[in-house]
């Protein structure tokens, strides 16, 4: 690296990338770059830090959407009320590692580094989540789904900063959860789930089911035949359990060092039997219902 520069605004920050391209980096919490550039794997000429960008930091609830700034800390998200309202977006953030990598860490550092193991990505995919990108030419939103278009890869251009991500206020009673393992205590996942659901009138159905996997696919995946499977099925634990064997034709996990396939497609299935378990639960006690706006 042979310039670090440090814009204290978004159209300097937008400037900056557009004169450099190619030749920059950006940065914001450093918590995955600095192991890149320590380790050699990635050396540019121009570290751009967009830590200090204030339009880029906080979080807005309105009553149609919640947004992200993308360099919203871990810890600025976990003391921020949504993720009370939105349980499953706190319990992600909360096993993140430890208080100096939450304090630092960001969102959109997240976002836009695309490891399928982050574990603040499945809660936002339940979301339909929408990253927000910009460059000197305009604005460009695309669904995160498809903005993680492969293992570490995003649609990301040489040009662009990834500004946010958003997601819809549901006003409606969804309940939610997040559930990872990790065969280290507070070390990465080996697998996380989130679940958000919506159950019918009389609560004993589930009405609408959302959920996501981490670390058990190229990306970040929602979960089609589970949330097919809980749609309309009753709560009772055997339904949700049988939703949950559903989840093997979801999720492609590598055989690797942290364990086989069939563990980890078992692991996925005891990860959503809990994560839909407890989400029921908080649907049906109205806990997603914050008086400030977010629900899930
Ligand atoms: C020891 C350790 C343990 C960890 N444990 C966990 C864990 O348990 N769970 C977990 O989920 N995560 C874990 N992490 C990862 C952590 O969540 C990420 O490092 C962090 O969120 C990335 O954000 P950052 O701001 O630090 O990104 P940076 O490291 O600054 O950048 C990461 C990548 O994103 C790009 N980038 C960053 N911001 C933007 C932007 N606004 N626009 C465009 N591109 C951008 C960078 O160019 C780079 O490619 C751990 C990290 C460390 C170092």
């Amino acid at each position: 690296v042979t310039e670090y520069l440090r814009p204290g605004d978004l159209g300097d920050a937008r400037a900056a990338l557009a004169e450099h391209g190619a030749d920059a980096t950006v940065t914001a919490g450093g918590q995955s770059l600095s192991l890149l550039l320590r380790q050699g794997l990635l050396d540019p000429a121009v570290l751009l830090d967009v830590g200090s960008v204030p339009s880029l930091a906080g979080v807005e609830v309105t009553p149609d959407r919640v947004t992200v700034g993308a360099v919203t800390t871990y810890s600025a998200l976990e003391s921020h009320t949504v993720s009370s309202s939105v349980p499953m977006l706190g319990e992600a953030v909360e096993v993140i590692a430890d208080r100096q990598i939450r304090n630092l860490g960001t969102v959109g550092g997240a976002v836009a580094h695309a490891d399928p193991s982050l574990d603040v990505v499945p809660p936002l995919l339940c979301l339909d989540a929408t990253v927000h990108l910009g460059s000197v030419d305009g604005e460009r939103a695309e669904p995160l789904s498809a903005f993680h278009d492969g293992f570490m890869t995003t649609t990301l251009a040489a040009d662009e900063l990834v500004e946010a991500v958003s997601f819809p206020n549901d006003t409606a009673d969804w309940g939610s959860a997040y559930t990872s393992h990790s065969p280290v205590e507070r070390g990465w996942s080996s697998a996380g789930v989130a679940a958000r659901v919506r159950l019918g009138d009389d609560g004993d159905a589930v009405a609408e089911a959302r959920c996501a996997a981490g670390a058990l696919a190229d990306t970040g995946v929602r979960l089609p035949t589970v949330e097919a499977a809980l749609s309309g099925a009753s709560t009772d634990a055997d339904a949700v359990a049988r939703a949950a064997a559903a989840v093997g034709d979801d999720i492609d996990p590598l055989d690797d060092t942290t364990g086989s396939t069939e563990y980890k497609t078992d692991l996925a299935t005891v990860l959503v039997e809990r994560t839909v378990a407890r989400a029921v639960e908080r649907a049906r006690a109205g806990e997603g219902a914050d008086a400030r706006g977010a629900s899930a």
